[in-house]
């Protein structure tokens, strides 16, 4: 039995991976769920995966489970930071997912690691605000991170078994997004509404924003370069309308080794949890020939510009990949709320990176510290472009 804690389960993430543990009920066990707000969710699932340990985001979404009521034998671990540290250590886990959306799981991230559990890690804000700090206490203590981003999960299976030297460069694919081929003119009127409806993804509001604007892959190239120890200017990304496949390795020889497979992320999550071992899953397998034909083509980084300020912080490194994570957390949900248009929010993002000098990063006070400052600057630039309209 491997054992199993969740942080984000009742997100996107979270329930393919209880579909994950349906599927397999003699090899996986859930031993804590950490969700955010929906409380009749987590009673659901509490109800039904019996797990030690569970906490929500807030105290009031912790009263609402108390309303509802969970069973006498599972513990709740608190809310908020606490919350989330409580069930990634909790001491029967064998295995973190990691999947709560933003910044908040970065200390439970960290604690799991000194606990020595194994680390599936969809959340890709981890790495991008403290893959330093994250990567070298998880050599320290030994111990693995599997990435669930299907990117990453695709190169993961490309590289098994590769010596570094072997590698000359990392190839992510990326959708495109809802605006794939739309002009920077013609994107100034999108909604969030048009920017919700990913083509090929069902996923959570920030990640489908972020993959709209191109900073999903922009975020990926850096959680690659953290995960792969492969430099900048090695990954490249390739725009690949159909999904179909998921990222690609390019050996010092010329040949290409790619992953293909269905978009669904039971895949990859399925993997992180059977890792080293491969298991049987009940998904569809991918149709080639119904999937006809594949095509691919260069990101347009003047439309989406996001995508060469992930390159120009991960070039930076140090405290630059921190601020620009920071503001786009605070311009996207500004995007969401119909407060900033679409275009405007690489202009917060780059006037927030603009007005930052990098410093060194080593602790996560030190990151906290950045990224406040990101978070109140970026929200000082959006005011002064909303009282323009
Ligand atoms: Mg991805």
């Amino acid at each position: 039995m491997t054992r199993i804690s969740i942080l984000g389960s009742t997100g996107s993430i979270g329930r393919s991976a209880l579909a994950v543990v349906d599927a397999h009920p003699d090899r996986l066990q859930v031993v804590g769920l950490a969700a955010g707000e929906n409380a009749e969710r987590l009673a659901e699932q509490i109800a039904r995966y019996r797990p030690r340990i569970a906490a929500m985001a807030t105290g009031s979404a912790i009263d609402r489970l108390r309303e509802i009521g969970a069973p006498r034998d599972v513990t709740i671990g608190g809310s908020g930071r606490d919350g989330l540290v409580a069930v990634a250590a909790h001491p029967d886990a064998d295995i973190v997912l990691c999947a709560s959306s933003g910044t908040e799981a970065l200390e439970a991230v960290l604690a799991a690691i000194e606990q020595r559990k194994t680390i599936a890690l969809a959340n890709k804000e981890v790495l991008v605000m403290a893959g330093g700090i994250v990567t070298e206490a998880a050599a320290r203590h030994g111990v693995a991170i599997l990435p669930v981003d299907s990117e990453h999960n695709a190169i993961h299976q490309c590289l098994h078994g590769r010596a570094r030297g072997d590698i000359r460069r990392l190839i992510l694919t990326a959708s495109g997004g809802p605006f794939r081929g739309l002009a920077a003119s013609e994107l100034e009127a999108v909604s969030a509404a048009d920017a919700l409806k990913h083509p090929t993804w069902q996923m959570g509001r920030k990640i489908t924003i972020d993959s709209a604007t191109l900073m999903n892959k922009g975020l990926e190239v850096i959680e690659a370069h953290w995960l792969f120890g492969v430099a900048g200017d090695q990954i490249d990304v390739v725009i690949h309308p159909q999904s179909v496949v998921h990222s690609m390795v390019e050996l010092t020889d010329g040949s290409i080794i790619a992953q293909l497979g269905v978009t669904d992320m039971r895949l990859p999550i399925q993997y992180a949890f059977s890792y080293p071992e491969r298991w049987a899953s009940g998904l569809p397998v991918l149709n080639l020939a119904r999937a006809g034909r594949l095509d691919f083509d260069l990101p347009d980084t003047n439309a989406f510009p996001c995508l060469r300020l992930a390159y120009r912080a991960l070039e930076a490194e140090r405290s630059l990949p921190v601020v620009m994570n920071a503001a786009n957390e605070i311009a996207v949900a500004l995007f969401l709320d119909g407060k900033l248009g679409f275009t405007a929010i690489a202009d917060v993002i780059e006037a927030t990176m603009d007005a930052h000098r990098p410093a060194d990063v080593g602790t996560l006070a030190a990151v906290r510290d950045v990224d406040h400052w990101a978070r109140d600057y970026a929200r000082d630039i959006a005011r002064g472009l909303e009282s323009k309209v």
